[in-house]
């Protein structure tokens, strides 16, 4: 135990040095040489850490789908029911907190008043409606091919509008709307591992070979986790130092912008170390510092990498062994949560809008007000757990207020920074989720045995 906890402790310090001295790196780069980075010199800095993006990735498939099956399989449906229940709701309190949030601080400190010349939109206006957006969302969830649905979305007319609409654009901003398009769809592939769980469970002995297979497939993927996990210093040192190196300049965080960086900002501060942290404590009568800190190595990867389904593996990890939360509730509801609870995408989501519209000078009713709370929370949930693709469902977002989907660009600027913070609030919103969730059901889990989790653990 000791061995583990000194082991666990050190590649977290080895993780933050990862993120600082990737800044530090970043920095020097950038003043060296004559003029900016070009994308090669950039794709040479950060090579090392896409090939440690590129590990993670390749476990999150079938993790979260053996996953997810296992552990509703293992479970009797009642109480994969009441585990399930439990985590929604969950999500759903935090999400809409994280909203109302976020729109009674941008509507407190109006980051959009002032000189609107200072920052521009681009783009032509193309026709997306929030009705489309919410169609994409459900069509996504029944992938017709699930081969398919392992190399994309379902290619939607909401995207195809984005992508004509992104004709100005930076060969960034395309980079960001073709990633999106060509993610994995998770969303389709979490239903249907589910029902595929659910079935399993019904099939009892019948079930038994099948749900083996998964059992040891997901054990397998966090064993490889735990070597992925001893690159993750350097890799993060390296994604960090790059992205340091692309940014356009130090001195566009001003002005309009620089409020709206710093109202996203205080609202994930405030609604990660404040608002759920309480929610754990008043589910779980104990205070929530060990257990923020236990997830440090996770949080830290999130901003480095951007992606809370690149994360997952170590989240989970975090959560099992740190925080010695129940493997049947980590496996369950992680997954689950990675895809559809992003508490940090949904308030910027909020204040995004509604900056926005104050940059466009509008007044908003409370019916809009309304809208944007409703939309912004079906956008956090339609939002793939990849960089910046919360700026991607905004489109939604605007439509509802009438704004055309190019003014995402007015913010396009500070995107990848804020992406970031609000990965690590998505990370930790579903790590606390985890807790609670474990804690609710931790007598009938103790009323059904062990799990039988010994196998997962390598030295
Ligand atoms: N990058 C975020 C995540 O992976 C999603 C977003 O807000 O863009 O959780």
């Amino acid at each position: 135990r000791v061995k583990s906890c000194l082991r666990g402790n050190l590649l977290t310090f080895l993780t933050v040095i990862g993120v600082f001295g990737g800044v530090v790196l970043g920095v020097i780069l950038r003043n060296t040489g004559d003029g900016p980075w070009t994308q090669r010199e950039v794709m040479y800095v950060s090579y090392v850490g896409d090939i440690f993006l590129q590990m993670l990735k390749s476990l999150i498939l079938p993790l979260i789908v053996a996953s997810i099956i296992t552990a509703i399989g293992g479970l009797d449906l009642t109480l994969s029911g009441k585990i399930g229940a439990r985590a929604i709701v969950y999500y759903l309190c935090t999400t809409i907190s994280a909203v109302i949030l976020g729109m009674i601080l941008v509507s407190v400190i109006h980051p959009g008043e002032g000189d609107a010349s200072t920052i521009h939109a681009s783009g032509n206006s193309r026709n997306v409606t929030t009705v489309d957006t919410l169609l994409d969302l459900i069509r996504n969830m029944f992938p017709p091919n699930l081969v398919q649905a392992c190399i994309a979305q379902v290619t939607t007319w909401n995207m195809i509008y984005f992508l004509l609409a992104a004709k100005n654009l930076t060969m960034l901003d395309w980079q960001i709307s073709y990633k999106y398009v060509s993610a994995t769809n998770i969303l389709g592939l979490v239903v249907f591992a589910t029902v595929l769980g659910i079935t399993l469970a019904k099939m009892a002995d019948k079930g038994k070979p099948l749900l083996t297979f998964f059992e040891t497939l997901g054990a397998a993927m966090l064993i490889i986790t735990y070597w992925v996990i001893w690159i993750s210093p350097i890799g993060i040192f390296f994604l960090v130092a790059a992205k340091v190196v692309e940014m356009e300049s130090f001195e566009v965080i001003v002005g309009q912008l620089g409020m709206y960086f710093t109202t996203v900002l205080l609202g994930l501060f405030i609604h990660g170390f404040v608002v759920i942290p309480l929610y754990y404590s008043i589910c779980t009568r104990k205070l929530p510092f060990r257990f923020i800190l236990n997830m440090s190595q996770a949080l830290f990867t999130a901003f480095g990498t951007g992606s809370s389904n690149a994360t997952l593996p170590i989240s989970m990890s975090c959560l099992e062994d740190k925080n010695q939360i129940d493997s049947r509730v980590v496996r369950f509801v992680m997954p689950i949560g990675a895809t559809i609870n992003m508490d940090g995408t949904a308030l910027y989501e909020a204040v995004a809008a509604i900056f926005i519209s104050q940059v466009r000078g509008m007044t908003l009713s409370i019916g809009q007000l309304l809208a944007i709370s409703v939309t912004a929370t079906a956008a956090s949930i339609g939002a793939a757990g990849i960089p910046q693709a919360g700026l991607v469902t905004m489109v939604m977002v605007l439509d509802t207020v009438g704004l055309p989907p190019e003014d995402v660009t007015l913010i396009i600027t500070v995107d990848w920074l804020l992406d970031r913070f609000r990965t690590m609030i998505n990370v930790l919103g579903d790590s606390i989720g985890a807790g609670i969730v474990d804690h609710l059901s931790k007598p009938e889990l103790l009323k059904l045995g062990q799990p039988n989790s010994d196998a997962d653990k390598v030295d």
